[in-house]
């Protein structure tokens, strides 16, 4: 983000937007922590231009912070889609809780570079390597039912069918014995018949 924003608005001290600017006579700006600081530990000079400076001789850079309280910028993540255009104040707070910096899915084996907005949403219902919920382990088990119970009876019916086919000679040889016995029962009352007649004859 730094290097969209023009020099003269960082502090040649930490290198970043100058917050509260405060600046030497020769209209040298810089954080007015960092030049504090600059002053009580190293020396009471200005650090670019070397001339004496004290607490007493900071002035207040109010064009400065003007300007930067006016400063609007993109987000660092525009690119992957962050639409925010944010007051450099703001920009470093926005950035490190943009819903579009990238994270990585903490899948084993994906590894895929997300948006931190998406990360929840892929690693529980998008990636391939996410683990399965406890309703997908029901969902398995119901499948694996239905399957075996389809399977299940279509097996019984094939064994049904292959069973009605083993018996059919046997049921036209059934039928034909049954013929065969009803000829000899025939024949047998026949034969009992006429030896009833005969006996008759014998007793007259
Ligand atoms: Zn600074
Ligand atoms: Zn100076
Ligand atoms: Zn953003
Ligand atoms: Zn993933």
């Amino acid at each position: 983000m730094l290097q969209k924003i023009k020099e003269e608005l960082l502090c040649s001290i930490c290198l970043n937007v100058m917050k509260d600017a405060r600046m030497c006579h020769n209209q040298h700006n810089f954080c007015r922590e960092c030049i504090e600081e600059h002053l009580r530990v190293n020396a009471q000079r200005c650090p670019q231009c070397q001339d004496d400076l004290t607490l007493a001789t900071l002035h207040p850079a109010r064009v400065i912070n003007n300007v930067i309280s006016k400063l609007k910028i993109n987000c660092d993540y525009a690119s992957r889609g962050c639409p925010e255009f944010i007051n450099v104040e703001y920009l470093e707070r926005h950035v490190q809780n943009c819903g579009f910096a990238p994270v990585l899915c903490s899948n084993e084996r994906c590894g895929l570079e997300i948006n931190k907005r998406d990360k929840i949403k892929h690693e529980t219902e998008l990636c391939e390597y996410r683990k399965i919920a406890s309703h997908d382990f029901r969902e398995i088990g119901e499948m694996f039912q239905r399957s075996f119970e389809d399977n299940l009876s279509r097996k019984i019916e094939e064994k049904f069918i292959e069973v009605k086919e083993s018996v059919k000679p046997l049921t036209a040889q059934y039928t034909k014995i049954q013929k065969e016995l009803k000829y000899v029962q025939q024949n047998l009352s026949t034969v009992t018949k006429e030896m009833m007649e005969s006996r008759k004859q014998i007793k007259n």
